[in-house]
């Protein structure tokens, strides 16, 4: 009696699901925003440092895919883009499904107004 309770309560624990394994990642996509002719927001740094948003998540992106297989070399790690290039919603949505991404991390790094303050940018020698 004793032994068919013990097998009747390890059948009822592994039909409920206890303790499931978590599903393997076994590919991430990588997506820098915007590129190409789609400059994304522009940053305004003291008016004569303009960067694009297209080429900070295009920086992030790059650093985040070398981090990434550096750290997960069992992961296939797909970024959708390595250089400038414009590419449309639906060809990297192509890019994750060809690909089989169980992942999809987009990057995009949107502008806000200047707060008022002070910054100093670079020095200047004065001789007196
Ligand atoms: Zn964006």
């Amino acid at each position: 009696m004793r032994k068919t309770l013990l097998i009747f309560l390890a059948l009822l624990a592994g039909h409920i699901g206890i303790a499931q394994p978590a599903k393997k990642l076994k590919t991430i996509i990588v997506d820098a925003g915007h590129g190409g002719t789609d400059y994304g927001a522009v940053g305004q740094y003291e008016h004569s440092l303009r960067s694009g948003e297209k080429e900070v998540t295009l920086a992030i992106s790059n650093k985040l895919v070398d981090e990434l297989r550096r750290r997960l070399p069992d992961v296939n790690v797909v970024p959708t883009r390595t250089t400038d290039i414009f590419q449309s919603p639906t060809e990297k949505a192509q890019i994750a499904n060809s690909n089989k991404g169980d992942l999809f991390i987009c990057i995009h790094a949107d502008s806000g107004p200047l707060k008022s303050g002070r910054r100093q940018v670079g020095t200047r020698t004065v001789t007196r």
